[in-house]
């Protein structure tokens, strides 16, 4: 397989299904290959008879700008669907129960989770100073310092082990969340930012954020951006090797079903997890492959699990959060059918849960046994239950590597990156390694390289007109 300009995508996660989008709209000549016999990734929905699973993400923000532009592409803006109200109640396991997270002054002054000195501490956050230096941050450093310790304890903790499946000790303020750090620089408070909000909101200029998800589940979006692609996608091919060749562009050797194959291109996007990315890169640029290899993974299992009604009390809300000084190993359940209609037939809960994280590396290699009496026992603990409640069906998906770990001094990395690959200019990384792990921010990252990409051969051109 060769051609004169072709861009070759490696990679058929919304990563790289997005690049490839931005390039068939250029008009690009393209080609996508992806190791699995599906695209998507790490999005996948399934369909047991009748209970819709998410194994990987389950939902977006209505925020997400990105991800509705895609979805406009894919033909699939009519199959988007909004939560429930029940979604706005969400709950973090606190001593040894269920507490719903305060969601206003009324619930704050009330709510069991923080101590009178707690509340009082966290009041006081409009007042603490802007941080001075600028060396960067941890995101437990980040709350401490604007909260107190004991509420970054329970409420941060819970949030960055339960959607980053990380450490907060560990994780960078600047690149886990830059809205929050943008807020403090802004604002000088995040209080003061969110009631800025809060006005533009009473004013009509910033609509309530919903949660979204498709009719038929998340797969939706690659499924339709794939057919988009139809021969243009070549699925099983695996990328083995990458070389550049003497005029600037690559030759890649991908195992395919017909054996080992050379793939030439002029321009690659490599959309594939770091290490894999690192391990491609050896040859044509060692240094970023060795910034790649360093890039931190958690291991992260997702659970899907079905019960009937009888079995287990649910409440009507979005799911459930833990704290990592609660000892329990689950990270978080999400009461999916609660969330979304269409996920069970009438009399059936369908939920999912997440173990693992920075925190408990080795729990995911545990057998699927062990791995559900430890979920179902903890899950029985949260709901007040006195025994197991037994699923009608369940399921475990291991996600390898896991999710990339922003680390305190993350963006310094990827400054690295960008950088060192001025070196290689028809060469693109993107993926959930770099600028953010949300589906949306994969999209955001992916149109901006391809728009890099496709702009270095008009700057070439230009200064060759010159010359
Ligand atoms: C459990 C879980 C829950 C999540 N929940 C949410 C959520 O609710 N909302 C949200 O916005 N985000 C969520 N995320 C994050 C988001 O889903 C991911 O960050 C995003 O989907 C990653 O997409 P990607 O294309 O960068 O990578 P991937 O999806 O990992 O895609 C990489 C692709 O490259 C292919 N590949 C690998 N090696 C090769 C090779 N050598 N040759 C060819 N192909 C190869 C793989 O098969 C894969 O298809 C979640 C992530 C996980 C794991």
């Amino acid at each position: 397989m060769s051609g004169n300009g072709l861009t070759c995508v490696v990679g058929a996660g919304i990563s790289g299904l997005a690049a490839a989008q931005e390039l068939l709209d250029r008009g690009e000549n393209v080609v996508v290959l992806e190791a699995a016999h599906r695209a998507g990734g790490v999005i996948e929905t399934i369909n047991e008879n009748g209970l819709l699973f998410e194994k990987g993400p389950n939902s977006f923000p209505s925020t997400s700008d990105e991800i509705l532009t895609l979805a406009e592409k894919a033909g699939v803006t009519d199959r988007i669907i909004t939560a429930q109200e029940a979604a706005e109640t969400r709950f973090l396991f606190h001593k040894h129960h269920l507490v719903e997270v305060p969601s206003g002054a009324k619930s704050f002054i009330k709510t069991d989770l923080f101590t009178f000195w707690q509340k009082l501490r966290i009041l006081c956050e409009p007042f603490v100073a802007k941080r001075k230096s600028e060396l960067p941050e941890s995101v437990a450093e980040f709350f401490s310092r604007r909260l107190g310790s004991a509420p970054t304890r329970t409420l941060v903790d819970a949030f960055v082990s339960g959607i980053y499946a990380g450490d907060a000790r560990q994780v960078g303020i600047e690149a886990t969340f830059p809205l929050l750090k943008q807020m403090e620089d802004e604002y000088g408070s995040i209080f003061k930012a969110l009631n800025a909000r809060r006005k533009k909101r009473k004013n009509g200029e910033a609509p309530k954020m919903t949660i979204k998800n498709f009719q038929g589940g998340l797969s939706e979006l690659p499924d339709g951006l794939a057919k988009n692609l139809g021969e243009k996608l070549r699925l099983g091919r695996k990328a083995k090797h990458l070389k550049q060749d003497k005029n600037g562009g690559f030759i890649l050797t991908v195992e395919g079903p017909q054996g080992i194959e050379e793939v030439r291109a002029q321009k690659v996007v490599l959309a594939v997890p770091a290490p894999i990315a690192g391990l491609l890169l050896t040859g044509v640029s060692p240094f970023v492959a060795d910034l790649l290899f360093d890039i931190d993974y958690a291991p992260i299992a997702s659970v899907h699990a079905a019960f009937p009604e009888s079995e287990i009390n649910l409440p009507t809300a979005f799911g459930y959060l833990v704290p990592r000084p609660s000892r329990m190993r689950t990270l978080g359940w999400l009461f999916t059918s609660k969330t979304f209609t269409g996920r069970a037939p009438e009399g059936t809960h369908v939920l999912n849960g997440f173990i693992g994280g920075a925190l408990d590396r080795g729990v995911v290699k545990a057998d699927a046994d062990a791995l559900q009496y430890i979920l179902l026992g903890e899950l029985s603990l949260a709901l007040g239950m006195h025994s197991f409640p037994k699923p009608s069906f369940f399921g475990i998906t291991n996600h390898e590597p896991g999710l990339p770990q922003y680390m305190v001094g993350h963006a310094h990395r990827v400054k690295a990156i960008n950088k060192l690959l001025r070196d290689c200019p028809n060469l693109a990384l993107i993926g959930n390694y770099l600028e953010g792990v949300s589906l949306n921010d994969c999209i955001k990252k992916a149109k901006a390289a391809v728009a890099d990409l496709m702009n270095h051969e008009g700057a070439v051109a230009e200064k060759e007109d010159v010359a």
